[in-house]
């Protein structure tokens, strides 16, 4: 173990996805910071992606919960720990500790989730504790247990540069893990590695991949079984290792002979090519140095343990693991989900990979000193909102995640809430909704920034989070809120903690507890950090005992966590969707994320420059389905499934297949109106991990003609009526509107003028003939808010705005020329912003295409577009693809001007 000395800046960890970058903060001493990458750091050596560059530009910023609530009215720590603990403690009484729950989430640090689950799980005695990481990626925890005997990841990013064959499963990387993607290429042009891309639809990350296997949902395993069988009886088996250090591969390959009888069948079920299926079989035996990253369309998936141990089979039995370059390597989504897992954040575990068998109750009984220790496993997720619906939970704790947006069936969680008899919610921003105003209490939380700890990341690197900004109001660390809860309810002596350092010391001693080598997780080599060593730690990966090194890859020579030290190949269960499509149903709905932004964007929605990418939520519809159902590029569709409905802008994308419709997840009710999509989905679980399916629900869609468009361009906050479709995001200078309605443009231009502020110097176009009306307000000499409304969507208009809205004065000529859209503006500023690190947008990358720039190189020569973070380069690649288009000539209209 290493420390690290001082730096210029503050070391911290990204507080987005699970590759855990390395940033440097550097505070700018008025509560903000500037963000550059870490370039010791060995997730990324100095690389961030588009989110991480932009972090600086989130911190300080956004609504925040100031101060502790108590239904609803400000109030002091004091009293609101007290009700929080009094909450609890009349529940446990009355009703026991199955009516207590905790929700917990993938933001949180190590530290605070070590405390909350030792305080509910070892002092109110009940395990319905669970992580929103249960949405994430609980298939492969289950997967990894079955297989492994633990939760254990083999494989580091270190073997991505030494593998010559990375094959990608339900992942795309290019958008969701962006660092790591780019080391992939990076591996690519310099070594000729092969990437393989196995994915349901066509994504940025299809773009570089040497081979693309677009499969049907759900037949993951059917292509995984095939290789198996193809490694048995192909050549390519270890069968030293496998007679070493496995068992079950007879079982595991008969299933797989059943799943796969020929390749005719597989390809009958998974929808490819029968040459491409051999292309990826032929591959894989060529290639001992193979890597598999898989992520969420792995995992959130009703059959997601079983893809999992479908992929596992096919590396022990090949022998491909914990050697150079070769293993399976899951990519988490959460920036410590590893951490939730490490300390036993999930219902299913107890603590420090310790389970609920009677020996592992009684070690942490032991260590703890419990008082009240929950004895079997708890309710996963889904589980617990339904126990929650039905009454059985009365009390609930919900940290820095919002179920009513994010949990599937998001209405019903939603309306499940108000069942609750004690609901507290500890949350840093005040725009969380549909959850803030349920609670009983509100406890405001320190965001990334402000709080200090440890997260671990996708190959088991536990990194520093360190605090380079004071906290806002009286916003405190979790693990303080949550100790002093645990001593208002009688368990002081137990709770001691002053800080962060401290709770991780225990938690790593916890960890190598009676640890005699049987549990994987032991990091008891960190357990008597001192204070400064705590604070200068450099990034470790476990394991890492007392007195011995830290190891990076796992398993090559066996030694696995099971009751023998071997690995159990799985017989895989035949796949099929739990949910089928039906006439009423007929297509097939995933949902997933979109390259600039996070979860339900409390974060990424705070900076303009991440909102020039995708500014509002849309479905991506085939071309052929599009065309069945009538829609157009300019169309909006009501998309409906069991369970709710949403209103979104159409995307024709050929990337899409047919039969299939894509929607992003990260849109709740305080960003759109109608454009939640989480809740769309059904409650399906993986009858093994409780996964949640999140890839594949029935659904259809319903065109909507929307006769009039419009956007606004506004200083301050304008509350739009929740039925309007619309979709709000952060610009410079303030937040920009974008809205479609059914009504004609006169209608709807007199329901939003009556939002427009009453002071300030109004001037408006009308265009009656054109359907044209367009206002501007202005204060002193500066736009106050723009509003345009029309028979067309105008995003260039839009666009032209956006640029031009935070200066601090519009001459008379700006103001002209935004109020009569994008007549003004050069056509290379036109289009969505491809290369936000750059802000080169995509009207621009087209016009050097038709100076001569043919590719990535000659592009970023030219505008610099892709040349910095790089999360941009497969979408320039898909424009310097594009058939050139003729140019539209703009009419201008004949307009009347009012001013008042
Ligand atoms: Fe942050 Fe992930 Fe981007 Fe790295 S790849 S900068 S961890 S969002």
């Amino acid at each position: 173990m290493s420390v690290v000395g001082p730096a210029p800046g503050i070391r911290t960890t990204c507080a987005y996805c699970g590759v855990g970058c390395g940033v440097i903060a550097r505070p700018d001493g008025r509560g903000g910071a500037t963000i550059s990458g870490d370039s010791e750091h060995p997730a990324n050596f100095g690389r961030l992606c588009v989110k991480g560059a932009a972090l600086g530009e989130t911190v300080g910023a956004g609504e925040r919960v100031l101060h502790p609530l108590i239904n609803g009215t400000r109030t002091t720590w004091s009293r609101a720990l007290d009700a929080v603990a009094r909450g609890f403690g009349e529940t446990l009484q009355a009703h026991g500790p199955d009516s207590v729950a905790f929700y917990l989430s993938g933001q949180l640090l190590t530290e605070d989730y070590y405390v909350a689950n030792k305080l509910i799980k070892g002092f109110i005695g009940s395990a319905h504790c669970d992580t929103n990481s249960r949405l994430c990626m609980a298939s492969t925890v289950a997967g990894q247990r079955r297989a492994f005997g633990a939760d254990v990841v083999p494989a580091c990013y270190e073997d991505i540069e030494e593998a010559d064959l990375i094959i990608l499963v339900g992942s795309n990387a290019a958008w969701c893990h962006p660092v790591l993607h780019q080391r992939m290429l990076a591996a690519q042009a310099g070594r000729g590695v092969r990437l393989i891309n196995i994915d349901v639809r066509r994504t940025a990350t299809s773009v570089d991949a040497d081979l693309n296997l677009t499969l049907a949902p759900g037949t993951d395993a059917v292509l995984f079984s095939w290789l198996l069988v193809q490694i048995c009886e192909g050549g390519g088996l270890d069968r030293e290792y496998v007679a070493r250090h496995t068992t079950g591969l007879g079982e595991a390959l008969a299933q797989a002979k059943v799943i796969a009888p020929d390749l005719a069948e597989v390809a009958r079920a998974t929808g490819l090519d029968a040459a491409d299926i051999s292309t990826f079989v032929a591959w894989f035996m060529a290639h001992p140095r193979t890597l598999t990253c898989f992520s969420q369309g792995v995992n959130q998936s009703a059959q997601g343990t079983d893809k999992v141990n479908a992929i596992l089979n096919c590396h022990l039995a090949s022998g491909r693991i914990g050697k150079p370059g070769s293993g399976p390597l899951s990519l988490t989504g959460q920036p410590n989900a590893m951490g939730g897992r490490e300390v036993g954040g999930l219902s299913n575990q107890l603590a420090a990979h310790m389970g609920f068998a009677p020996d592992d109750i009684a070690r942490v009984e032991r260590f703890w000193g419990s008082a009240h220790m929950a004895r079997r496993e708890g309710r996963k997720a889904v589980d617990l909102f339904d126990a929650v619906a039905r009454g059985e939970i009365k009390a609930l704790w919900i940290l820095h995640t919002n179920p009513a947006v994010s949990m599937p069936r998001a209405d019903f969680v939603r309306g499940s809430l108000g069942r609750l008899d004690h609901l507290v919610v500890s949350e840093a921003f005040a725009g969380v909704d549909g959850l803030l105003e349920r609670a009983h209490v509100v406890l405001p939380a320190s965001p990334w920034g402000e709080k200090d700890g440890t997260v671990t990341n996708s190959e088991r690197r536990i990194s520093r989070q360190r605090r380079f900004v004071e906290p806002q109001g009286e916003a405190k660390p979790d693990w303080w809120a949550l100790s002093e809860v645990a001593r208002r309810m009688g368990f002081a002596k137990a709770f001691p903690y002053q800080s962060a350092h401290e709770i991780f010391c225990e938690h790593a001693a916890l960890s190598a507890f009676e640890n005699d080598g049987s549990r994987a997780f032991n990091i008891g080599g960190l357990a008597g950090l001192s204070r400064a060593a705590y604070d200068g730690l450099a990034p470790v990966q476990w394991p890492l005992p007392a007195g011995k090194s830290p190891s990076g890859r796992m398993f090559a020579g066996g030694g696995f966590f099971t009751s023998d030290s071997r690995a159990r190949l799985v017989a895989v269960a035949s796949p099929a969707l739990r949910e089928p499509t039906t006439a009423r149903f007929p297509l097939i709905l995933n949902t997933g994320r979109v390259r600039d932004h996070w979860h339900t964007m409390t974060r990424t929605g705070l900076s303009a420059r991440l909102s020039t990418h995708i500014r509002e939520p849309f479905v991506a519809v085939a071309p052929e389905d599009a065309a069945a159902l009538g829609l157009d590029s300019r169309a909006y569709a009501r998309l409906r499934t069991a369970h709710a409905s949403a209103v979104l802008r159409v995307e024709i994308t050929p990337q899409q297949p047919q039969g299939q419709v894509f929607a992003p997840i990260h849109w709740n009710d305080a960003t759109s109106g109608q454009g939640r999509v989480s809740a769309l989905m059904g409650a399906h679980v993986d009858p093994l991990s409780g996964q949640p399916e999140s890839k594949a629900a029935p659904a259809r869609l319903e065109k909507i003609d929307m006769r009039s468009f419009g956007f606004l361009a506004t200083r301050r906050h304008l509350s739009l009526p929740r039925w309007l479709v619309h979709a709000r995001f952060a610009i410079a200078g303030g937040e920009g509107v974008v809205f479609a309605c059914e009504c004609p443009p006169a209608d709807l231009y007199a329901l939003i003028a009556n939002y427009l502020p009453d002071s300030g110097q109004r001037a408006t176009l009308r265009d009656e003939g054109a359907g044209r009306y367009r206002t501007l307000v202005t204060s002193r000499a500066a736009i106050e808010t723009l509003l345009h409304i029309g028979p067309l969507r105008d995003d260039a208009a839009l666009d032209m705005a956006i640029r031009h809205f935070a200066a601090p004065e519009h001459d008379s000529r700006l103001r002209r020329a935004l109020l009569a859209g994008h007549a003004a503006e050069a056509v290379d500023q036109h289009g969505p912003v491809i290369c936000v690190c750059n802000n080169v947008h995509a009207g621009s990358i087209r016009a050097h295409r038709a100076a001569g720039a043919r590719d990535l190189a000659s592009i970023g020569a030219a505008c610099k577009a892709g040349t910095t973070c790089g999360s941009c380069r497969p979408e320039i690649s898909v424009i310097l693809a594009e058939p050139v288009a003729a140019t539209i000539p703009i009419r201008q209209p004949e307009v009347s001007l009012e001013s008042s």
